[in-house]
């Protein structure tokens, strides 16, 4: 089992990181007055080591960046946040276990005006079933329309925010609802993500994702699915698809960090159409990332 490895970022009042030091992760180090503790108000990312390499780390870091200007957070210093990831992961050094780092970054003790940062690296949870298996899924209305990070900038849509007490609630319900896991749907009945993945399906030959526009995170496991089935020569397209489409397609998986891909096997209790050649073929490609 691996020891979990902790760093911790030591911010000054400009938001510029002052130290980076090593601690004991099952010591208390977030006081009870950090903002991310009393209102979730701060960021993060999971980013997936796989065989001691971080995987996509600069599209996480780019979106790490993208969710501090969302939230008028001071900009993270990438050069300083990325070594610190290696570090974590280097240091955790468990080439044949599957690790997460949690890479988060806060608008620190409230009052103070000066962020917390941390880096958490640590043995992933097990995805085999749900890869191997694949997993059933519900659509749950997420309560907004497809435009909302158009219309409404402040409900956040599209950062990933520290602020997941929905996700996990819609995860619950899905559970309550006997299936796995959630595709959010707008109120105007656009297929969104999940609660932490996004959806990729496979439209008439086309492997089709919803675009960053309609408020979803930009997936960094999807893009690399992306790369690699366009580098397989096959089409892929950015676009609004509507629940009818989703239900109608060849197949469809959900595409997050720790996961990688695990195949749609019913939708809202309907058996849904797999591409079974497809599911563990972009599964190694992701991994070998
Ligand atoms: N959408 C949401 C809301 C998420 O929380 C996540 C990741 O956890 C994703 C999509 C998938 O992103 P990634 O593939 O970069 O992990």
């Amino acid at each position: 089992m691996t020891a979990p490895v902790l760093l911790l970022l030591t911010h000054d009042a400009t938001g510029a990181v002052v130290s980076v030091d090593q601690v004991d992760p099952a010591k208390p180090h977030v006081s009870v007055a950090d903002l991310s503790a009393t209102r979730g108000d701060g960021i993060f990312e999971s980013v997936g080591i796989v065989g001691g390499r971080a995987q996509a780390l600069e599209p996480h870091l780019e979106r790490f960046a993208r969710s501090a200007r969302m939230l008028d957070l001071p900009a993270p210093d990438l050069d300083v946040w990325r070594s610190a990831i290696l570090r974590a992961a280097d240091l955790a050094d468990e080439p044949e276990t599957e690790l997460l780092a949690k890479v988060i970054f806060t608008r620190g003790v409230e009052g103070t005006g000066v962020p917390t940062g941390w880096v958490h690296v640590f043995a992933s949870p097990s995805y085999r079933a749900a890869r191997e298996g694949g997993i059933r899924v519900v659509t749950l209305d997420r309560g907004y329309r497809s435009d909302v990070a158009d219309t409404s900038p402040w409900l956040l849509q599209g950062a990933k925010t520290l602020s997941y007490a929905i996700n996990m609630a819609a995860l619950r319900e899905a559970a309550r609802r006997g299936a796995d896991d959630v595709v959010f749907v707008s109120t105007d009945g656009i297929v969104l993500e999940g609660p932490n993945s996004n959806v990729i399906a496979l439209i008439d030959g086309v492997y089709v994702t919803t675009p960053v526009e309609l408020g979803v995170l930009k997936g960094t496991t999807q893009g690399a699915f992306f790369a690699d089935v366009e580098a397989r020569g096959a089409k892929v397209e950015y676009r609004s698809m509507t629940l009818a489409e989703l239900q109608g397609a060849s197949a469809v998986w959900l595409s997050s960090s720790g996961r990688q891909i695990a195949a749609v096997t019913e939708l809202d209790g309907v058996p849904m159409a797999q591409d079974p050649a497809i599911t563990p073929v972009e599964l190694a490609a992701l991994l070998a990332r």
